[in-house]
């Protein structure tokens, strides 16, 4: 299976391994070793190349530990849990949708816990560890709990997802953003969850990276400025309709996706067709990439369009990478109404509108007599109240009851004068909706390593971008004699100056090197040989092609650059060198 050879080779060569080895290990943990860690970080950079740079959604930096109250605002301290049950014999806990789904092969997404152990009961699941009795299900908060403080009397968590982080200071960044819609905000970094028993190694971690764009968009206008640009993207859709339908998915251009109505709006085909072009360029061939649309059970009940970003592995079938959601505006209204604050955003109307409006006016000289010092905080309310209900409960009751800080007061028609107003309105005040393209790091970087993995013969190679491979350049003597061990030492060093990462490799034949470098991915090898010494010229090696060119030393750093950021190809060298 190319899973197992890729996570062998990740494992060998310092990509990726399990986290704690030394002591028998945790699931849900790995490591990033030293290639591991460049690899994921130019894959990082990659994505603030496409959000920061490009979109201009500037990146901000929250803590991960956060406290109670925030969670109890965003829904996760009642709402983020999974539905777990119990070996009654070895007490192993297991997710009990998952292993219904591997005992019966349907999907079982979004069924409440009563359900689900009628089906453990009804059809006869068992422990699959050791064939005991199942306890009931019940649902298991997925945060990693902790206390804030000596005195440890204020609860906190490790953040499930880093989006809220956003959310929170929601108020501050409108005013970076001088008030203005749309505008995106970015965050990336670590997001923890305490999974049931994750069994599918880098696909569920407990503590993962993730990287999230909250975009606070006007509800009545989900354009996209850029949209024209992509407009031509094809993508594998898959929608709600197809999947419950039984069919299959289908190609389509972004804009007939648009157009269709298949997509709920062009921000969010924009942000698909995004997520895409950002896969590709990571070495993700389109045709393992499709596009999963939620069905109506597994989305969130506040969201307006969801879909999954999805790619094909051996090992574990379709795989979630990427989530894109219409969120509504349920983030920043829940937020507003557990912190009291406003988080409304004023939208400027083009032209400001007069509309005719009734408004309640107390007489004032029988207001103050009657209710003395009440009567400033009684004008107060009267401000904020519905002057059409007043109306319509002085005509039906001949009183309105004012309710003011728990106290009731008794408004007669003789208090107030109802009289209709022409008021000139700039703007309104609304929230925001949200669209949120949330990235699982750890998950892309899997699938990077999955599709860039090739095998020609008994010739391993990793395809991996050269602006992504976590080493730019092996520069290696092709004998280890001191003129050229010399010579390639200094070109290496050269190279580090110029911010270039180069390595220096001379065990073993030259074939033996040239396999070792293109096993992790190096896309070029600079070799010093013989003629070297009297022509001041060196080869450069291609990985995907192993083709060579002759080109002078004092060429190669600006030519190894220009190769890594992807200015030229190696095609385009070959003819210029070629020619000359
Ligand atoms: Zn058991």
């Amino acid at each position: 299976m190319k899973n197992d050879e890729v996570m062998n080779i990740a494992k060998k060569r310092g990509f990726l391994w399990s986290s704690f080895e030394l002591y028998s290990g945790v699931a849900g943990f790995f490591d990033y070793g030293p290639l591991g860690a460049i690899l994921k970080n130019n894959i990082m950079n990659k994505w603030r190349e496409y959000y920061v740079i490009r979109e201009g959604f500037f990146e901000i930096e929250s803590p991960t530990i956060m406290p109670e109250e925030a969670l109890k605002a965003s829904g996760h301290v009642d709402h983020f849990t999974d539905p777990m049950t119990e070996c009654k014999d070895c007490m192993e806990v297991f997710r009990a949708d998952h292993i219904i789904k591997e005992a019966m092969g349907s999907d079982v997404e979004g069924l409440e816990n009563e359900e689900l152990s009628k089906l453990l009961s009804n059809e006869n699941i068992c422990c699959p560890q050791c064939g005991g009795y199942l306890t009931h299900v019940w649902s298991y908060n997925l945060m990693f709990q902790t206390v804030i403080g000596a005195k440890g009397k204020k609860t906190g968590y490790l953040r499930p997802e880093t989006a809220q982080g956003i959310f929170i200071p929601f108020k501050r960044l409108l005013r970076f953003y001088r008030g203005k819609l749309p505008f995106g905000v970015v965050q990336m970094g670590k997001a923890y969850r305490n999974e049931i028993s994750p069994r599918q190694g880098v696909i569920r971690l407990r503590e993962f990276t993730q990287a999230e764009a909250e975009i606070f968009v006007n509800p009545l206008d989900k354009s996209h400025p850029k949209f024209c640009e992509v407009a031509d993207d094809i993508l594998h859709l898959y929608s709600a309709e197809r999947q419950s339908n039984g069919e299959h998915m289908v190609k389509m251009s972004a804009v007939d996706a648009l157009e269709s109505g298949t997509i709920s709006s062009e921000m969010l085909t924009y942000q698909l067709c995004l997520a895409g072009r950002f896969l590709n360029d990571l070495g993700i061939p389109k045709d393992v990439i499709r596009f999963r649309q939620h069905l109506s059970s597994e989305m969130a009940h506040y969201a307006i369009d969801c879909w999954d970003v999805e790619v094909e592995t051996d090992r574990y079938g379709w795989v979630e990478i990427i989530g894109i959601a219409d969120r509504s505006d349920y983030d920043l209204k829940s937020h507003s109404q557990y912190s009291n604050e406003d988080l409304k955003v004023f939208i400027e109307y083009s032209e400001s509108k007069v509309v005719r409006k009734l408004v309640a006016k107390p007489l004032m000289s029988k207001f103050g007599p009657l209710f003395k010092a009440d009567a400033p905080k009684i004008l107060e309310a009267l401000k904020d109240s519905d002057a059409s209900q007043i109306a319509h409960a002085l005509k039906d009751n001949g009183k309105y009851e004012l309710e003011v800080m728990g106290s009731i007061y008794q408004l007669t028609p003789d208090l107030l004068e109802l009289q209709e107003v022409d008021e000139t309105l700039r703007g309104v005040k609304i929230y925001p909706h949200v669209i949120e393209p949330s990235y699982g790091i750890d998950r892309i970087f899997y699938a990077v390593l999955l599709h860039c993995y090739c095998k020609e013969d008994d010739k391993v190679l990793l395809r991996l971008p050269a602006d992504i491979a976590p080493v730019d350049v092996n520069v290696c003597p092709l004998v280890n004699k001191d003129d050229q061990v010399k010579i390639a030492f200094e070109i290496r060093d050269q190279l580090r100056n110029d911010n270039i990462v180069a390595e220096y490799d001379s065990s073993g034949t030259i074939g033996r090197r040239y396999a070792r470098s293109d096993e992790i991915g190096v896309p070029f090898v600079v070799t010093v040989d013989h003629d070297t010494l009297d022509d001041d010229k060196v080869t450069i090696r291609n990985r995907d092609d192993s083709n060579q060119i002759r080109i002078p030393i004092s060429d190669v750093y600006q030519v190894i650059k220009d190769l890594i950021i992807l200015k030229i190809s190696f095609k385009d060298l070959e003819s210029e060198f070629l020619q000359s």
